[in-house]
């Protein structure tokens, strides 16, 4: 079985318990317009260009074979529309001005990279944490990961934007120990607006989820003009805390769900650029260290656990 994999990132801190190995998947079914990774937007392979490392050494010209590379009046162009994706550019580029974002891997592909660092998660609880993009996207490939790992003895988490169908979501927690969700503003007309889609499937399944016996984190980004205000936060904390009551009421052995705050930065710029994307957040200024404590502060009166990087 093969899926298509935008990074692997071995020795990860900030997506679940202990050291961990996280695979992100290519393809997302949101469009959140500040998204730090839009590289995990498309399903398929795509060419990144970083003109400012490009030596001008010309190898691209000769190895594309839809010319989509092409000097006019010494300058290096290149024509989106005209590529594939074939990553032969890519391959040749040494100065890696070039870079095919997407590899076709095999689950046992994967599964080697994550099982090479067995022994930190052994040590420090950690495991391996399918990411995107939104992995569910690819549904049977994140399946047979997370199933592969759970026989392996590993620790397993998901990201999720819960945007989803809920009876795969729900046969994914079979092979899942930890979810991680978010839920991006309260208002569903905002929500579309921000992020492409109404939060109501969202919502309906982030209620289903409490009913099982699965930990979940909620991990919502503070993005200004989008919901880095005090209304905002504790919107989303009653919301947090109104799932925990439902947890609870259903009888769940699960701890309540917790929130984690991320602030918005704009490191994204030049992965937009290279994609040929337009990056609608790049004057936005990111919340200051006093505000992200002033929204954390916030949230906790209503009596969730918050944290924030
Ligand atoms: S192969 Fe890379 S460095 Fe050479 S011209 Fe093409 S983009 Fe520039
Ligand atoms: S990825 Fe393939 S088709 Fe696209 S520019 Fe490079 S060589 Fe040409």
């Amino acid at each position: 079985m093969q899926g298509i994999v935008t990074n692997i990132q071995r020795f990860s801190i900030h997506d679940g318990p202990g050291i961990r190995t996280t695979v992100f998947l290519k393809g997302c079914n949101l469009r959140c317009f500040w998204c730090h990774n839009p590289e995990t937007w498309s399903p398929k392979p795509e060419l990144q260009i970083f003109p400012n490392k490009c030596i001008g050494c010309g190898a691209c010209l000769e190895v594309c074979p839809q010319g989509a590379h092409t000097l006019i009046e010494g300058q290096k162009h290149f024509n989106r529309e005209l590529c594939v994706a074939c990553g032969k550019c890519a391959e040749i580029c040494y100065a890696e001005s070039l870079i095919l974002v997407g590899d076709t891997m095999t689950v046992d592909d994967v599964m080697a990279e994550v099982l090479a660092d067995r022994a930190f998660y052994a040590t420090s609880g950690g495991g391996v944490t399918l990411s995107g993009g939104e992995p569910a996207l690819q549904f049977d490939f994140t399946y047979a990961i997370l199933a592969r790992s759970k026989a392996e003895g590993l620790h397993t988490a998901i990201e999720t934007d819960a945007n989803y169908v809920w009876e795969r979501l729900e046969k994914l927690l079979e092979v899942t120990d930890l979810v991680m969700t978010d839920i991006k503003h309260m208002d569903p007309d905002i929500h579309r607006a921000v992020t492409g889609v109404s939060n109501e499937r969202i919502i309906a399944n982030h209620r289903k989820l409490m009913a099982t016996d699965r930990p979940v984190i909620f991990r919502t980004p503070v993005v200004p003009a989008v919901n880095a205000t005090v209304e905002d936060i504790s919107a989303i904390a009653a919301y947090i805390r109104e799932l925990g009551e439902l947890r609870a009421a259903s009888g769940s052995p699960a701890p309540p769900p917790t929130l984690d705050l991320l602030p918005f930065h704009r490191l994204a710029g030049d992965k937009y650029r290279s994609l040929g994307l337009d990056y609608k957040a790049k004057d936005f200024v990111a919340p200051t260290k006093e505000e992200m404590a002033e929204f954390v502060r916030v949230a906790a009166e209503y009596g969730i656990e918050v944290q924030s990087r």
